[in-house]
Order: structure tokens, then sequence, then C-alpha cells
């Protein structure tokens, strides 16, 4: 007699669950890496928990479109849209803290009985909970950490104690440095402001120590919003300690300046404008400037006498349309320069019209500047900012750093030392090196690329 065997089962797709916070800045780069896994044959599915991420709705709920997918988390009070819990940071995210993990695992659970088990789960920092589930339902995790592989590195050390941290209200002038491998020394100025969040904030300490604490059990790929050769030293230090895998710059690949996305004018603005010539301005979603440092600002812009676009919050301009401003008018300013409220920056910096970006020094802002080749003046304000600041300036050398609160003066003298002073062309020269190695690694088989793929390769 013939003996049969049956067919073997077909084979069953790798599936990521990505879980975000509900913020908009921590939405995007998940939802890159996202994309990424997605082009690498696996199942991605994002989910979110509130609708203050409404932008990723336009996937429409559990439809597939190349690869990626999006659920709601349900139940338990989540996705209401007005409800006044949300009304600030803290309250939304004891909330999600508290309904959130049900609904996790009841979407889990559906996952798997509609045919799509979930392989892994992969959050980006600040999801405790999400990785305490996943813990409890025997699925491996991955963490996205949105920032650089150094500061991920500098909150490792703190939260495990394993360097000497200066207290936040330690005098400055006694000149510590905190040494952490791989990192240049940190003067107690670059920490102030972590340590201050970590002493401040309770929600903001639970969540890091919550995510941090656990790591090294909890999660077995830690990616980093950073690519191999521009961290290379911070990376290789704390892979001694977690199983870091570079994945960036999480940027849109396509991004090139031209005019195609071009809502609010700044493109075909920057179009008439000489090459290199204009004064960027803009200081992220969060900072605020006050009216005397914009007023400061504005005086600085006029004085340089160069062509510039900034992006200032509506709250910001009265001061400007107030009447004049040391015999400044706003009519006078704008001659030169563009106001807008927001811009689309990382099509702003690809343009070929741009001299200098002013930043505060965010880390998207960072990795969106390097990788358009764009030289800085440096306007760290608090969190990472000076520790990116002090990357860009002292050891990437891309440019200057103006001392805060900026006055007309410093930041004059600044804008002219990065667009025309002795050192201009080399940093225009380093920056342009830097996006050729922003691309590199992105590009099939580069470093960022190259750790996509291992991690596809792992969970099929
Ligand atoms: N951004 C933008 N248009 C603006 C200002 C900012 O698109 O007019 C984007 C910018 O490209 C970046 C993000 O908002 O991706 C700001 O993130 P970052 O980490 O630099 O700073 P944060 O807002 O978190 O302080």
């Amino acid at each position: 007699t013939m003996t049969t065997t049956p067919p073997p089962p077909p084979p069953v797709r790798p599936h990521a669950l990505l879980v975000s916070t509900p913020f908009q800045g921590h939405i995007n780069p998940l939802m890159r890496l996202g994309r990424r896994l997605a082009a690498k044959g696996v199942l991605v599915t994002f989910t979110t928990a509130l609708r203050a991420a409404v932008r990723v709705e336009e996937d429409g709920d559990g439809h597939e479109r190349a690869g990626f997918r999006f659920e709601r988390l349900r139940g338990g009070g989540l996705w209401e849209p007005e409800d006044p819990r949300f009304s600030d940071a803290g309250g939304m995210a004891r909330h999600v803290e508290a309904a959130g993990p049900a609904a996790l695992k009841e979407l889990i659970r559906r996952e798997a009985e509609a045919g799509r088990p979930v392989t892994c789960v992969v959050t980006n920092a600040f999801v405790p909970w999400a990785l305490r589930v996943a813990g409890e339902m025997g699925l491996p995790c991955g963490m996205l950490w949105i920032q650089s592989c150094a500061l991920l590195s500098v909150y490792y050390h703190y939260v495990h104690s394993l360097a000497a941290f200066p207290e936040a209200d330690d005098d400055a002038s006694g000149r510590s440095l905190l040494a952490i491998p791989g990192l240049p020394d940190l003067a107690i100025d670059d920490l102030r402001p972590l340590l201050i969040y970590a002493s401040d904030q309770d929600m903001w300490r639970e969540m890091l120590f919550g995510d941090l604490g656990g790591i090294r059990e909890r999660v077995s790929w830690v990616f980093v919003n950073t690519f191999d050769e521009l961290e290379h030293e911070a990376v290789a230090a704390l892979r001694e300690h977690l199983p870091v895998i570079p994945v960036g710059p999480l940027i849109e690949p396509e991004i090139d300046g031209s005019s195609d996305e071009d809502d609010d004018g700044c493109i075909a603005w920057l179009d008439a404008q000489a090459p290199r010539s204009v004064v960027f301005v803009a200081f992220g979603s969060l900072v605020k400037t006050d009216d005397g440092e914009t007023a400061e600002i504005a005086q600085a812009l006029a004085s340089t006498g160069r062509p510039f676009l900034w992006v200032m919050r509506d709250d910001n301009r009265a001061v400007l349309f107030q009447g004049t401003l040391d015999g400044l008018t706003a009519a006078t300013l704008c001659d030169r320069g563009k106001l807008v409220p927001w811009c689309k920056q990382a099509h702003v910096l690809a343009h070929g019209g741009i001299g200098c970006f002013v930043t505060h020094c965010g880390w998207n802002s960072t990795t969106e500047g390097l990788a358009a080749g764009v030289p800085v003046v440096a306007c760290p304000r608090w969190s990472d900012q000076s520790i990116n600041a002090k990357f860009l300036v002292d050891v990437y050398r891309l440019g200057v750093r103006t001392p805060t609160p900026v006055t007309r003066e410093t930041l004059h003298l600044s804008i002219e030392e990065v667009m025309s002073g002795p050192e201009a062309g080399a940093m225009r020269l380093r920056a342009a090196s830097w996006k050729e190695r922003a691309r590199a690694a992105l590009v099939d088989g580069g470093s960022s690329d190259h750790g996509v793929q291992a991690f596809a390769d792992q969970i099929k």
C-alpha cells in the first residue's frame, strides 16, 4: 500500500504588532519602521490607543495595504474623542495604562482567530504595559527608541545606576563631567534638563523606569532611530548591555525638496531664492519662544540681510505685528523673509535654497538636518536637545551653538559664522558627507537596511 504524506501547512506569515503611544512625534517613526518591515515581507499591524493619533486612520481599520494595516485598541473608554481625562498628557497616559492591557490582549486574540497570529510585539518607548502584556502572552518584544543612541545610553546608565550622575542642582562651575562608554564627556549643563525631568516628573520617571528597568529581560530587539556611521561608538558600547539595532534615520526616503506637495507655498518661495542663501528657523512642535526672544530673533534676521524662512506659531506673531520693534516693522521684515505657522520641514531642509538651519535640536530635526546635508545654528532648550547640540557642534562639527536665551547679537554672529565665516565651507562639506552617509545607510544592503532585514529574517 502507498502511504501519502499530508501536504505541509501553508507558511504562517510573520506578523509584527506595533503598539504606539498616542503622540504624533512617536507614531511617525514607528510607522516608518513598520513600512520598512512591511517592505521586507513582514505583515505589520499598527495600533495605538487614542484618537489623538487620528492621522493613522487614513489607512482604515483592518484594511491592509502593502503589508501594512491599522487596528484600534478598543474598550475601556479608549478611542473616545472628547474625554476630559485626556486633557493633559498625564491623565492620558494613566488612562491608557489602565485600559490598554485588556484591549491589547483582546486584539492579539482577535488576530489569532482571524488566522494572523502575532509573531512579536514592537513598541516605541514609554509603553511599558504593552511589553508586560506581550511577555505574559509569551510573545517576544522589540522596542523602537526614537531618540539618539547616546540618549538611550545615558538613560540606561541612569536607571541602572551604572555611572556617577551629578545632582540636578550641582553647581555647574564645579565642572563635573559624566563619563559614559562610547560618549563624549558630558557636562552637567548638558545633563541638567534630563536630571530635572527625572527628579520632578513622576509620570515620566515611571515610564522611563518601567521601560528601561526591565528592558534586558523583556526586549529582544532594541531598534534605534540612528545609523551606525552616525553613532558608531555609542552603538558599539551600548551593545555590551542591549541588543541595539540602528534602523534610522527614520525619515521619508523619497524627500527631495521638489514642489509636488507644496501646500504652504514654502517650496515655491524657496525656488525663487539663490542656492544655499536662506536661513531656515524652526524650533519643532513644542518649544515656545517668548515675546522678548521672538523680537531678538527678528532683529537678528533683519540685521543679517539674508533671506529667511521662519516657522513661527501664531501666538508668537502678535509681538511682530503690534507695531515696530526698535524701528523694524513686520512689513520690512517680511520683505526678505517668509513667516509660516508650520511647514513640511523635511522637504524644506532638502531644498537647495537652504543655507543653514537654526534649530532647537530635537532629535527628529537633528536627523532631518543631517540627512539633508544642512549646517546648523544650534539653540537647544530642554530634554535631550543639549546633548544633540553637543554632537552636532562638537562631534560632527556642522555648525555653532548659540547661547540661550537668544540675543540679536549672538544669533547674528552665529548665523554669519555658519553662512560665511572661515569654517563655513568646511562645515558645508562635512554636512554634505553626512547626507551621503545617511542615504547609504538606508539603501538595500546599507547598515540600517541590514538591521531591518536581519530582524525580518529572524521572525520568519
Ligand atoms: N516639523 C515640521 N514642520 C515644522 C516644524 C516641525 O514638519 O514647521 C516636524 C519636524 O520635521 C520634525 C518634528 O516636527 O519631524 C519635530 O520633532 P523634533 O524631534 O525635532 O522636535 P520636538 O517637536 O519633538 O521638540
